[in-house]
Formats: structure tokens, sequence, C-alpha cells
């Protein structure tokens, strides 16, 4: 079996919410990044509209929470709606503060976008395309922090976790597929993070790029993108007073029963009424990727089906990104935070990314440090492996805060529990 690596805090994903998660734990620890395949193949990097915040003059928390919950169909959680809005704004800071482009407006403030189910204009972006800044940005902010190490074509196959030998149910690590070596590792970390995104692509339609048609829908309504159906009639005002810019759970239920009582195959989102600058302008990559496909967006109608966009649900956390298992953390697309409810407000995830990634690295410092001697069982299809216990209270160089007292209290429970350890020479650092 290979040398295990060890470290601090083992990120699963490598999207806003895992590198966000991993630049602030990075002040306590060393962290490991995995990702399935390149560092930016992510729903993150596909991300158009923007981050929702209350920031014009006009707008206000009680509206944004408002939408939110409305945009939910009353399965939100309150408390945690008005968590995440009350901190958008210093969340966009934060981004801009990573150094993340934001579009301004002609007077130097931030621009700001409107989108379905909104009732105000309070998205930042960068053109169409800001999810793809925000990884770029937040790619090389990790590339230069010495105390993360990002492991690219790893697929994490299984937790960490000695309960299903009848031992402590917390969990300490992953076993992770090399991809290139076909080889399975183990990985031992304090705290072990999902961040591992959403379920889009087991849907036959989603908003991921091979179906063009879904690129479009995020944020072209909400800057007046009308849907029509194949005869150019509009629908939308049967179904909600928002018509086309209803919430995205209603316009998808309004589009299927047009589309299964006229048998058509798509409706259409109409922006040929709007400026065509405009158009280019606020939607480039849109544009170019419509005109790839023989659609000159300023000109035609976009054909539009419904389409998996969002994973609603996932693995519930408390408000500060904890599982139920000790040590084991979710943030992100696949974190049931109670936010979303039945359906995301648009731009809502990108901010709940950043929001809950930030509680959860300060809650990770509450985790113990790993713990003594003991055998750890082997990758699937190994044999069970027994190695020699290094310290319990080791500190590394890195170590911080996490050698505070709440971690060293922790650490001693660990030590009575946990199993997973090596000695400090057979250890490979993975930093
Ligand atoms: C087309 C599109 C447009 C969108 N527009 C917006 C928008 O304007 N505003 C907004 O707020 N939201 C938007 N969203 C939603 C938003 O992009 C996502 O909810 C958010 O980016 C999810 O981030 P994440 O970090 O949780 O996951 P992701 O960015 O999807 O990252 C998941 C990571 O987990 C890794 N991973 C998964 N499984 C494993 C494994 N077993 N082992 C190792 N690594 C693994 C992946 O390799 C990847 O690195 C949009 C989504 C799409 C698809």
């Amino acid at each position: 079996m290979a040398e295990p690596l060890e470290t601090d805090y083992l990120v699963i994903g490598s999207g806003i919410a895992g590198l966000n998660f991993a630049l602030l734990a990075a002040e306590h620890g060393r962290v490991v990044v995995l990702t399935k395949k390149q560092p930016d193949d992510t729903n993150t990097n596909w991300a158009q509209g923007g981050v929702a915040a209350v920031l014009a003059p006009d707008d206000s928390f009680e509206q944004h929470i408002a939408d939110t919950l409305t945009a939910g169909d009353g399965l939100c959680d309150r408390d945690v709606v008005e968590m995440c809005v009350t901190a958008g704004p210093a969340q966009v800071q934060r981004l801009l503060d990573a150094g993340v482009r934001l579009a301004r407006a002609p007077d130097g403030s931030l621009d700001l976008g409107r989108e379905g189910a909104h009732s105000h204009n309070r998205v930042v972006h960068w053109q169409d395309m800001t999810g793809r800044e925000i990884q770029r940005a937040l790619l090389e902010a990790v590339a230069r922090n010495p105390r993360i190490t990002v492991l690219h074509d790893q697929i994490a196959v299984d937790l960490l976790s000695m309960a299903k030998y009848g031992g402590d149910p917390a969990c300490f690590g992953a076993y992770v597929l090399d991809r290139a070596r076909g080889e399975v590792k183990t990985i031992l970390a304090r705290a072990t993070v999902l961040a591992t995104g959403g379920t889009g692509k087991v849907y036959v339609y989603t908003s991921n790029p091979e179906i063009a048609t879904g690129d479009g829908i995020e944020a072209m309504r909400g800057e007046g993108g009308v849907l029509r159906l194949a005869t150019g009639e509009t629908f939308m005002e049967h179904y909600h007073p928002m018509k086309s810019l209803a919430s995205r759970d209603i316009v998808a239920r309004a589009i299927d029963n047009e589309l299964k009582k006229s048998g058509a195959d798509s409706v259409f989102l109409d922006m040929t009424h709007l400026d065509p600058a405009f158009v280019r302008g606020r939607f480039p990559n849109i544009h170019e990727r419509c005109l790839g496909l023989g659609i000159d967006i300023t000109r035609q109608p976009i054909p539009v089906v419904p389409a998996a966009h969002y994973m609603c649900g996932g693995v519930k956390t408390d408000h500060d990104g904890r599982t139920t298992i000790t040590g084991l953390h979710a943030i992100g697309e696949c974190a049931f935070t109670g936010l979303h409810g039945a359906n995301r407000l648009a731009s809502n995830s990108l901010s709940e990314c950043f929001v809950f990634g930030r509680r959860a690295a300060l809650a990770a410092l509450d985790e113990p440090l790993l713990g003594a001697t003991a055998p750890i069982p082997g990758p699937p299809g190994e044999s069970t492996g027994t190695r020699s216990g290094g310290s319990c209270g080791r500190t590394s160089a890195s170590s911080g805060p996490t050698s505070g007292s709440s971690a060293r209290a922790a650490a001693s429970r660990s030590c009575a529990t946990r199993s997973a350890s090596t000695t400090s020479t057979s250890r490979s650092r993975a930093t």
C-alpha cells in the first residue's frame, strides 16, 4: 500500500466552495485540494449571471430575503436566508479583495444586473462569465499559497472512518484514486470537506456546456429576454404576474406544460428587441457560443427547454457546514444548508458558497489533530495495514491557531478514539 499523505484539511472539490475554504483554512494549517479532472473543470467555471447582494440604495435585506423565501416556496430555513443575505455585501468585498474583476457602471460603482424572481437589480457580474472570473482569481490565489496543494485528476472514492470496522465514526480523510496511475491512496486529514458540487450530469438536459440552449437561461431573462412559442406568441402571462421574469421552477413548469400541449421540441428565448450592442457587450460568451451553433441572438430567438441546473438538497449541514459525522464538513452545491428551499433564487449559490466556506473554515479549526498509534484499513482491494503512531499533539509549521485550546482539547479526545496515524518518518507531507 502506498504511504499515506497527511494534511490538516482535505478539501474535495476545486470550485468556489472548495477554493474559498482552502484559502481561509490555509491561514491555520496545510490544505490539500482534490479535483476530479483539471482544477477549473467545475460548475463554478460556468456560472454566468453573477453573485446576488444588496448593494443598491433602493434595495434592502428585507426584499432580498423575501425574494429568496418566495423562490424557495416555503421550504427555506429563514435563519439561514437572513444569515446569507446580510452577509452578501461583505462577500462581494471579499471577492474584490481576492482579485475578482466585477463590471462597473459608468459612474464607477458596481454594475448591478437583474435576474429572474429578483425584485431589484442586485447581481454583481463580470460580463456573462462571472464564474470563470471567480475561478481564475481563486486558482491564482491558491497557486500563490505555499500551504495549499492542488491535486488534479484525483477522485475521492470513499471517506476514511473506522465506523465500518466497529470503531470511531469520525471521518479522518479519504481514499483517493489517482486516475493517471490507477492507484488508490490514503489521505489523512483532521478535517475533510465535501465541496463536490451538484448532479446535473445525471440528467439528459443540463445547463452544462454541451447543451447550448441552457446556457442562456440564467441571466438573459433578467436583462429583458422574453419567452415565446414557436408562433412568436408570449405565454408566461398565463402562469405568473412576473411573466418571463418569474422564478425558474415556475418558468420550467410553464415551458414543460406548453411543450406537452403543442408537442414542440422547444420554446424560444427572444432577445432580438434589445439593443444588439448591449446584448453583445453583456453576454459575449453566450453570443459567441450561440453563433457557433448558427444562432445570432441579436437577430434570432434561442431555442430553450427545461434543464437540470442546480441541485437543491444534498448533505445536510448545520449553520457552520458541519455534517452529523465528526470531522466531515460539506459546503457549496453538494450541501443542504436550508438556504434554497424548493428552488434556488438566481445568483444565490455563489454567495452561499462564500458565506458557508468561511463559516466552515472557522468551524474546522475545532477539529481534533490527527490521532496516534493504530492500524488503518487499506484502500479498497488491499489488506489492512498497520503503522506505528506519531505524536498526537504534533504541531506543524502551519499549525498556528489550530494548536489553540479547543483544538488541543479535541486532540486528546481524538487520541483516545482515532486510529489513523503514521510515524513522522513515514509521513508524506502534502505541502
Ligand atoms: C451554466 C451555469 C450557470 C450558473 N450561473 C450561476 C450564477 O450566475 N450565479 C450563481 O450563484 N450560481 C450559478 N450557477 C450555480 C453555481 O455555479 C454552482 O452552484 C456553484 O459554482 C457550485 O460550486 P461548488 O464549489 O459547490 O461546486 P463546483 O464548482 O461544481 O465544483 C465541484 C468540484 O468537485 C470536484 N469533485 C466532484 N466529485 C469529486 C470526487 N469524487 N473527487 C474529487 N473531486 C470531486 C469537481 O472535480 C470540482 O472540482 C450556475 C451553474 C451553471 C451550471
